[in-house]
């Protein structure tokens, strides 16, 4: 179903409150601009603060009798929906390369990716487990149950559109909380096509709001300081997510805190070169390097070193550069002007450090926000690109001598979420791994998501993971009982 490269005449463009579509108080709107070519998609509700407390009022009305569901009502509805978003590829697949700029093909991985989130956790829903013991004296027994936490409120970016919202969305319903969600500024009309997708598989009104905002914090702040709400879940910067913890302390809020990573991709000289070039280009490349656990940093042995770089720079030249619509695109641009110029930034600095530049290394101009594929080589150790988030599709190269070496590189950084290595030695690869301070390790491997595993950072990269058994356990509760 569904038009490739038109935007489907159902998706909601105001607030989602109540399973209706709704102005904001006043009337505000704001609009949505599609990064390949900077022309107008559409506008959208702006929600305030009273839109925040009416999408508060109607989650804490429907949030008992949520919580009182079946686990397999819960099931059913999210596995209704996972279907439902499949049917409709098209639509969200569309919506995202327009209203993000990621490739078509990209958008494709991400509506199974995003979609099979829904999926796995109802399958969890039904599996929500406590445990009896009994008490070491012999004179009581302990019963362990799980509750939902209650309503929570999701703050998720523009990167995975799709992916972060049902990340956290999926895991929540299934274990009976109700959720308000905010959606990133530049990509709003992925999470209110959802929410529809979901009333239509039947989740209750008040269960799911949609609240699009341009100024975030009029809306999260209200939510954070009353107490009613119970649980805040954050995907974005470190710089937001250390605010929203802060703001968390007033009512003692449960979080969990998906923040920045600065990747470490190792290539040792004994790694197969062909699969690590492949893999290079995968953990860099991918959504225009718009992730959080894209290869910031890519040490490589010096033994190899030039040959790596050599094969990377051609093969990066070599990836099409255009408008996320259309289909044979392999890098999209960048999310908005202000990443762009972010990405620019960064890379001039590292050249007055005396980085050599391979290829690219440049903005393109307009129309549209887009960046050169970039190689960078030489760069000095210090270098700004080194210690930030790139956050574009800038590829930088660092030669090492030893393991000592690297591993310590590697970990020198406040940042835990992702790291990658590749090496054939499975003594290295275990070593290395168990040595690296992250919450992640890819082996000979570039992509780590996976539903089924926990996705998540160590030191300033977060708190709790996604996915998993482990996901649900952020919307849950721990009660005990204790009988006679
Ligand atoms: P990025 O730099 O990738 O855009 P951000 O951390 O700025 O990441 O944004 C991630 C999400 O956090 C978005 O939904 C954004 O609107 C929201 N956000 C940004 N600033 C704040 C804030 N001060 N309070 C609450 N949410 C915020």
């Amino acid at each position: 179903m569904g038009d490739l490269g038109r935007i489907p005449a159902d998706v909601p463009t105001g607030l989602w409150i109540d399973n209706a579509v709704t102005p904001a108080t006043g009337g505000a709107t704001f609009e949505v601009r599609n990064p390949s070519t900077g022309e107008l998609l559409t506008t959208v509700a702006d929600a305030g603060a009273d839109d925040a407390l009416k999408a508060l009022d109607s989650a804490t009305a429907a949030q008992s009798a949520w919580a009182a569901t079946s686990p397999r009502e819960r099931s059913v509805i999210l596995r209704t929906a996972w279907e439902a978003i499949l049917d409709r590829t098209d639509d969200f697949t569309t919506l995202m390369a327009l209203e993000m700029g990621k490739t078509v093909t990209e958008a494709r991985g991400e509506v199974t990716y995003g979609a099979e989130f829904l999926r796995w956790f109802s399958e969890e829903a039904v599996r929500i487990q406590g445990r009896y013991a009994a008490s070491p004296s012999g004179n009581g027994r302990i019963l362990v149950s799980k509750v939902p936490v209650g309503p929570v409120l999701a703050i998720t970016p523009w990167n995975f559109p799709l992916a972060m919202g049902t990340r956290k969305i999926a895991p929540a319903l299934a274990a009976g909380c109700t959720v308000i969600s905010k959606p990133a500024e530049d990509t709003p009309l992925t999470m209110l096509l959802l929410a529809r997708v979901l009333a239509d598989a039947g989740l209750p009104a008040g269960v799911l709001s949609v609240l699009p905002a341009l100024d975030a914090a009029a809306v999260t702040g209200p939510l954070l300081a009353d107490t009613r709400l119970r649980k805040v879940t954050f995907t974005g910067s470190t710089r937001v997510g250390k605010l929203l913890i802060e703001q968390s302390a007033q009512n003692v809020l449960k979080t969990s805190m998906e923040l920045g990573g600065n990747a470490p991709f190792i290539v040792f000289d004994d790694a197969n070169l062909d699969a690590a070039v492949d893999g290079a280009i995968v953990a860099k490349m991918r959504n225009a390097g718009q992730t959080c656990v894209c290869a910031n940093r890519i040490y490589v042995a010096n033994t190899v070193r030039e040959e790596f770089t050599t094969r990377l720079t051609t093969r990066i030249e070599s990836l099409e550069v255009g408008p996320a619509i259309k289909d044979s695109v392999q890098i999209g641009p960048l999310v908005n002007a202000k990443q762009r110029d972010r990405v620019a930034g960064l890379v001039a600095d590292a050249v007055d450090d005396g980085a050599r530049v391979r290829t690219g290394g440049h903005a393109i101009d307009g129309p549209g926000t887009f960046f050169q594929p970039t190689v960078l080589d030489d760069v000095a150790a210090g270098s700004r690109i080194l210690r930030e988030e790139i956050f574009g599709p800038v590829a930088v190269v660092v030669g090492f001598d030893t393991e000592d070496e690297v591993v310590a590189a590697a970990n020198d950084t406040d940042y835990g979420l992702a790291a990658y290595l590749y090496t054939q030695s499975v003594d290295r690869a275990f070593r290395v791994s168990e040595r690296l301070e992250s919450g992640m390790v890819g082996v000979n491997r570039a992509l780590v998501s996976d539903v089924a595993a926990p996705f998540g950072g160590v030191k300033q990269s977060g708190l709790g993971r996604e996915g998993g058994t482990e996901g649900i356990e952020e919307y849950l509760e721990t009660k005990y009982l204790a009988f006679t």
